[in-house]
């Protein structure tokens, strides 16, 4: 998963970006990027880490110009965390264009050979990512004749693109010299919204996966780009839009809401708040039918996500909730720390109990999914030191059984915990009295009330192996788990921390620090 953020301004919009990523840092924590177009000249500096520490003021003064894109990164399946993969990239063929992109593309491995075999161009890295500018660039070339390019050349590519290309794609661009170009793929698996700002010289335009940044960074919500359209916004300020499929179909990934946005976006018009409420009430049925009601003292929830779910599951069920953990605020996700030794010890130390709110309790803890379990066992067993009577723990998510494919790093199939057990076996894994699950069909319905009614499919795949591309054979996965586990691969991720990378690309001056 990654955040990705354009702006089309009237004056420097390096602070902005850098606003708008700080703002999306939750989507990735793994490596940051701006480019800034100023002139003909793009501005680049990337590095691995958090926001904060990629960018300091010297990276962000020669980070001019009124126009960028920003990136915030997190390893997806089967991908090494690299500087050299991340984002922006950027191709100097035609024109000058940098790309950045939130999601996974899933015949990457076929356009590489088509890259290689009949476009003549070259992948340096194993990124979907830089195939994907790759793709986008070569469709581009096709359509030019000479320096000049228009919004319907743009439009055209971007319809070539989304025939080559499977898989998941929120897309923000710029193309020196012209503009700034974003684009979702034709199911809208991934999301991408649009701003405006009004300003005496006119509308300046922002991009982002969430509308939380358009809050923040003070621009006007207008709309979710919707799924196969293409924007195009130039420099001077013009706005282009076109739906680039023939059959577009709006089919969004229900994990945002389930773990990934903040709860204060709104996406696709579903206020992932309100959306993890009705998860909330929803999952109160099923525990009434699981556990007779009284056998529960309090409800707690598993800090932060499942917040909002397990206030509404004790609303309704006439509970008290109480916070039961203290979370050092100052240490990021565990689940980005690269191997399992380090990830169990940043569990301890990230969750510390209040003995008080357990001690001689029948506690119903919340969280909003389970994925490998490693959490839930260590937090179990923290809160039975604690001197629990009998612990309960509900998902607000139904089992994770199914590797996920479309952006959302999820374990091999071997180490998800639901896979091939069956409840029971998963609450003895984990050391509870009993496990409860939402139903996907509970799931769904919470999502798509939040919605009013106007969407009710949703990419499942990680809960019934049901892939919306229709591409995903056994192979497909076998072969993306097996480069997962592969020594490489975790070698790359526990490469060398502080890596930055900085770039001027334009007219006559090129420099790689
Ligand atoms: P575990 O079951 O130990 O793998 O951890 C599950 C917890 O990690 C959930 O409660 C979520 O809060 C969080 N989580 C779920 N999916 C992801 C993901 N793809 N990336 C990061 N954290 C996740």
């Amino acid at each position: 998963m990654c955040g990705i953020v354009g702006i089309v301004a009237k004056t420097p919009v390096n602070q902005l970006l850098y606003d708008g990523l700080l703002v999306l840092q939750h989507r990735g924590q793994d490596a940051a990027g701006i480019v800034t177009a100023e002139g003909l000249t793009l501005h680049m500096h990337k590095g691995q880490g958090l926001v904060s520490d990629v960018f300091r003021t010297r990276n962000m003064r020669s980070l001019m110009g009124n126009a960028g894109i920003g990136h915030v990164r997190y390893p997806t399946a089967g991908s090494a965390s690299s500087l050299a993969e991340s984002q922006p990239f950027y191709v100097n063929s035609p024109f000058g264009i940098v790309l950045a992109h939130n999601g996974n593309l899933t015949n990457d491995k076929q356009l590489k050979e088509d890259m290689y075999r009949t476009d003549l161009r070259h992948i340096n890295t194993n990124s979907d990512s830089e195939a994907l500018l790759n793709v986008f660039a070569h469709e581009l070339s096709r359509r030019v004749k000479g320096p000049q390019l228009n919004a319907e050349t743009i439009f055209d590519a971007i319809a070539a693109v989304h025939d080559r290309v499977k898989g998941a794609y929120a897309v923000v661009a710029m193309i020196a010299g012209f503009g700034l170009v974003a684009f979702r793929d034709p199911y809208g698996i991934r999301p991408l919204c649009l701003g405006t700002h009004e300003t005496p010289e006119g509308l300046e335009y922002i991009v982002a996966s969430e509308s939380v940044a358009h809050d923040v960074l003070g621009f006007k919500f207008e709309r979710d780009i919707a799924p196969g359209e293409a924007v195009f916004v130039t420099f001077d300020g013009e706005f282009y839009s076109k739906q680039c499929h023939a059959n577009p179909v709006l089919v969004p990934c229900i994990f945002e809401h389930v773990y990934f946005a903040r709860p204060d976006s709104v996406i696709d018009g579903i206020s992932v708040h309100e959306a993890r409420l009705n998860m909330g009430e929803n999952l109160a049925d099923k525990v009434t039918a699981v556990i007779p009601r009284l056998d529960i003292d309090v409800v707690i929830p598993i800090p932060d996500t499942s917040r909002d779910s397990a206030l509404q599951l004790a609303n309704k069920l006439g509970l008290p909730y109480r916070e039961g953990f203290m979370k050092n605020r100052y240490i990021g996700r565990t689940f980005i720390m690269p191997g399992q030794a380090s990830r169990k010890k940043s569990v301890r130390q990230k969750l510390n109990p209040i003995a008080v709110e357990f001690r001689g309790k029948n506690v119903l803890l919340v969280d909003d999914s389970i994925v490998r379990g490693t959490t839930s066992r260590q937090i179990v067993q923290m809160v039975r030191d604690c001197g629990a009577t009998k612990v309960y723990l509900a998902s607000a998510a139904p089992p994770v059984m199914y590797p996920h494919v479309y952006g959302i790093d999820m374990p091999t199939r071997a180490e998800l915990i639901a896979t091939g057990r069956t409840d029971q076996q998963i609450a003895d894994e984990i050391g509870v009295d009993a496990i409860i699950y939402q139903e996907l069909d509970a799931l769904i319905d919470a999502c798509s009330k939040a919605s009013g009614g106007a969407i009710t499919s949703f990419e499942t795949s990680c809960f019934d192996g049901k892939y919306i591309t229709g591409d995903i054979t056994l192979a497909y996965l076998d072969e993306l788990e097996a480069k997962r586990l592969s020594p490489l691969s975790a070698k790359a991720s526990d490469a060398a921390e502080s890596h930055l990378l900085d770039m001027n690309i334009g007219v006559g001056e090129q420099n790689l620090l």
